[in-house]
């Protein structure tokens, strides 16, 4: 109300007073005419102005009610326009107004009208005191909120509403007031209920359902595969499957992943994840498809895997049982329980000579020969329905009438309940059962590559032998053969030109010998001989033959040129040896010896061999402290040009003075120190007294610089680790140039890593070491090998060297040497030469340089230098 109104009615009210009293005095005069005067007037006057201003105020307050209206109105059009429900409900919550969508949301009053409590009525009775704490509660300040208030909705489920509850302050004469906008929360929820509802159906999905991002990071992942990796949510999601699978699988699905990428296209493929320990490997079908987001790029991608490991088996199985089927040798049929055929495998048609197509449909009966009478049948079936298998001889017969005997072995096969569905007859034609039961008693007697007797034949043979022997009061001999250089064949040409070898000599043996003698196998590269009726010299004899016969060269894996060869032990019964083991072991001696002084050669057991078989192993005790108490020695063996016959070098060999045994060559022990690993101690040693000897020879000028001295080195040497270094380290020790150094190495010990050896040889070379080929044709050699070594000196064996001049073979074995060697820029070395003859033979050919007891044993150093060097 504004001041003039206050003012207005404060006078009005004083008038209205006057007026009273005035009327009051006019009670009590009797003479109206002099009322009616002038104060009359003036009173009447006064009243009119005032009604005018009455009216005036009148009009005014009808204009402020007018506004008060409008404002009205505009406040409960602002109200009702809210977004919101909004309800003004006072503190007992009795609604006091109510915007048109909260009256909407709330629906018309109930009968009862007012109070107006239709709010509360809507509410669970939970919801309905948490709102009556609140409103009773209501504090001035900031608005709360009950998140969650469910409002019945007649015939659906409640709504959800958050109530934001504020207090309307006393300004606006709403003391105790409570403004409640009602929040539908409802789409939220049902989103939220969606969301759980597809959580739900993911984790309880059997198949593992996951995402990921474009870099390959885990955005989703259900149960089933979380179990599967056994671990929590939070570990698998945001991490690469690097993290959680094996590294191979997690390459090979990330691969599938970018393809899916980049081709925008969904594909479906059969991935493994290798677990390893009991859950082993796992095969799942995929499906991979491309995740898109709202503008259409995408941001990942998703799958959907089915663990198909047992259906893989099984189908796996399948696959084996229908190979098994397709391919058995046996006859099958599978009928019905009516006996009509369903299937036959083509081992049946093979047996019968009908085709598939011609007994499927028919009954099994139409094979029948009637050969077997009806009470056979009935006795089968009586069997078959009791025992549910059947097995026996029948007589069938064939496609063209023929008859044939089969073993039969009927089974019924039953369904899960019991009931037969099937039968299933397996037959074996007995005719080629009795030619299995040949064969295995072929493969019971003889080795299967050569097709010669084997060890249980040859005792057999042996045995029998034995007693004739006995009886005839004669004598037989027993050869052990045993391949040289076998293993290396087999380990650089591969198994099979190995078999190839051994087929060639089995044969080659079997021509050799006579019809009375037994030839056999015993197992790998080894093969015996049993000469019947026959003396130790003649025996002799017939092994040096057999050991000509087996050299002829021949060819292996289609182009290698090889020489094979074998050393021989010969045993005679009974002088050697009168039981089988015995005789066997006394020939297996001998062999060993044969090898030991250099394979290619026979050798005839006497007593001394067991004693010395008993002696390696002393030897391989004594060894041991032999270099520690300093028993070693150096001998040097000189080398002198062929032509000029000058001195050029030395080939140092070692000896070992063996306590109560002597001087002991290096053959009684090289090859067992080589067997128990003592060689690579003794080469170094050799080296490294043959370098300090030659050292100490140069600086009293009396070894040339252009001289050589020869060290052998083991093949096992070549492998170790910093070798090079090594001998570097010991030129440079010793003073020495690496010229003065050459190097002998045995040929087969060339042929183990070739390569790698290749390769080191020309670290050597390059270094200024020569190196040469020790016992070269002894051993397996392929030109093209021989192409690749470094260029240096190639030393012709001993063996051909004797026999150059009484054997043609191992004559123009030489020569071809030496044009090889010669075109391949290799220099020649001849090894024992004893004879003027054999030297200038030699020279002839070509070879340039030699060594042998024509020009000197190998000696001492002293002595070497008392024979061999003048001061220079
Ligand atoms: P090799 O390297 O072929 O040595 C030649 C062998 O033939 C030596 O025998 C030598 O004394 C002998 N010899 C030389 N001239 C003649 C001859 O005119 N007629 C005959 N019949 N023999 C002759 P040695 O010293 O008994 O050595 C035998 C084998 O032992 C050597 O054959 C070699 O392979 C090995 N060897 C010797 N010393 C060592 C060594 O320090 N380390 C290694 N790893 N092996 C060695
Ligand atoms: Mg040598
Ligand atoms: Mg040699």
């Amino acid at each position: 109300m504004n001041a003039p109104t206050a003012e207005r009615t404060e006078r009005l009210q004083l008038l209205k007073h006057r007026a009273q009293e005035m009327l009051q005095e006019h009670q009590h005069i009797d003479q109206p005419e002099q009322l009616a005067s002038m104060e009359v007037t003036k009173l009447l006057e006064d009243l009119r102005i005032y009604q005018v201003e009455l009216e005036l105020q009148n009009e005014e307050l009808r204009a402020a009610q007018q506004e008060s209206d409008l404002s009205k109105r505009r406040y409960q059009t602002l109200f009702d326009q809210m977004p919101l429900a909004a309800l003004v409900v006072d503190g007992q919550g009795i609604i006091e107004n109510c915007n048109a969508r909260a009256f909407s949301l709330l629906g018309p009053a109930n009968r009862f009208g007012i109070p107006d409590n239709r709010l509360f009525q809507r509410l669970s009775g939970d919801d309905r005191s948490r709102l009556h704490i609140a409103l009773r509660d209501g504090q001035h300040g900031d608005p709360l909120v009950l998140p969650g208030m469910g409002l019945a909705n007649d015939n659906a489920a409640p709504w959800m509403l958050d109530f934001h509850l504020i207090q309307l302050s006393m300004d606006y004469h709403l003391n105790n007031h409570t403004l409640v906008l009602l929040v539908d929360r409802s789409a939220e929820v049902e989103r939220e209920k969606d969301h759980r509802f597809f959580s739900l159906l993911l984790d309880s999905s059997d198949n593992f359902i996951y995402a990921t991002d474009n870099q390959g990071k885990m955005l989703l992942a259900n149960q089933s595969m979380l179990t599967f990796l056994g671990r929590p949510r939070e570990e698998v999601l945001g991490q690469r499957r690097e993290s959680f699978l094996p590294l191979r699988d997690a390459v090979m699905h990330n691969e599938v992943d970018q393809k899916v990428t980049h081709n925008a296209e969904a594909m479906t493929l059969e991935e493994q994840i290798h677990m390893g320990g009991t859950k082993g490997t796992l095969e799942f079908l995929t499906r991979k498809f491309p995740l898109h987001d709202a503008d259409g790029r995408i941001y990942g991608v998703g799958a959907i895997s089915t663990d198909i490991t047992d259906i893989k088996a099984r189908q796996r199985q399948n696959v084996l049982s229908e190979s098994v089927f397709i391919t058995a040798a046996e006859a099958i049929i599978i009928t019905d329980t009516d006996t009509r055929i369903i299937r036959v495998n083509p081992a049946f048609t093979q047996q019968s000579g009908f085709s598939e197509a011609s007994v499927v449909g028919h009954r099994t009966s139409m094979l029948k020969s009637g050969r077997q009478n009806t009470a056979f049948y009935q006795a089968m079936w009586e069997m078959l329905v009791t025992h549910g298998h059947w097995s026996g001889e029948i007589c069938n017969r064939t496609s063209n009438g023929h008859f044939y005997t089969i073993w039969s072995n009927i089974n019924a096969v039953r369904d899960e309940s019991g009931k037969v569905i099937h039968y299933i007859a397996v037959q074996t034609d007995l005719t080629s059962l009795r030619e299995v039961e040949a064969k295995v008693q072929h493969m019971a007697s003889y080795d299967s590559l050569t097709g010669l007797p084997n060890r249980s034949l040859f005792t057999d043979r042996i045995n029998q032998l034995m007693a004739i022997t006995l009886r005839q009061k004669s004598a037989f001999a027993l050869l052990f053969i045993d391949l040289d250089h076998f293993k290396e064949v087999n380990d650089t040409l591969g198994h099979q030109v190995g078999d190839q070898l051994l087929i060639t000599i089995g044969n080659r043996l079997r021509e050799a010998v006579r019809t009375e003698d037994t030839v056999a196998r015993m197992g790998g590269d080894e093969f015996v001989v049993l000469l019947p009726a026959i003396d130790r010299d003649k025996a002799e004899l017939v092994a040096n033959n057999l050991l000509e016969m087996l050299r002829a060269p021949m060819t292996l894996d289609g182009a290698v040129q090889y020489q094979p060869m074998a050393s021989v032990g010969l045993a005679m019964f009974p002088e050697d040896g009168n039981t089988p083991d015995l005789l066997l072991r006394n020939a297996d001696i001998a062999m060993y010896e044969a090898k030991l002084s250099g394979r290619n050669r026979s050798a005839s057991y006497t007593q001394r061999m067991s004693e010395d078989k008993a002696s390696v192993f002393a030897i391989q005790t004594e060894l041991a402290t032999a270099l520690a108490q300093q028993e070693l020695r150096v001998y040097f063996q000189p080398k002198f040009h062929l032509g000029s016959g000058a001195l050029v070098g030395a080939e140092a060999l070692v000896r070992w003075e063996r306590p109560g045994h002597g001087l002991v060559a290096p053959l009684e022990f090289i090859p067992i120190a080589e067997k128990s690993g003592q060689l690579v101690a003794i080469d170094r040693w050799v080296l490294d007294n043959a370098l300090q000897q030659v050292a100490q020879w140069t600086r009293q000028g009396l070894w040339k610089s252009s001289w050589r001295v020869a060290v052998n080195q083991n093949a096992a040497d070549l492998k170790r680790p910093h070798l090079v270094a090594e001998l570097q380290g010991m030129l440079a020790q010793h003073g020495l140039n690496a010229t003065v150094l050459e190097l002998e190495i045995t040929e087969d010990a060339l042929l183990e890593n070739t390569q790698e050896i290749i390769g080191l040889l020309g670290e050597l070379t390059a270094l200024g070491i020569t190196l040469a080929i020790d016992d070269f044709g002894t051993g397996y050699s392929s030109l093209s090998y021989l192409r690749q070594l470094p260029t240096g000196v190639i030393k012709i064996d001993q063996s051909f060297v004797r026999d150059m001049l009484i054997n043609q073979s191992a004559h123009s074995l030489i020569e071809t040497i030496v044009t090889m060697a010669h075109n391949l820029g290799h220099e020649l070395v001849a090894e024992g030469i004893e004879d003027q003859a054999q030297c200038d033979r030699l020279a002839e050919l070509g070879c340039e340089k030699g060594q042998g007891y024509l020009f000197g044993r190998a000696v001492p150093a002293e002595e070497f230098m008392r024979m061999h060097l003048t001061a220079v």
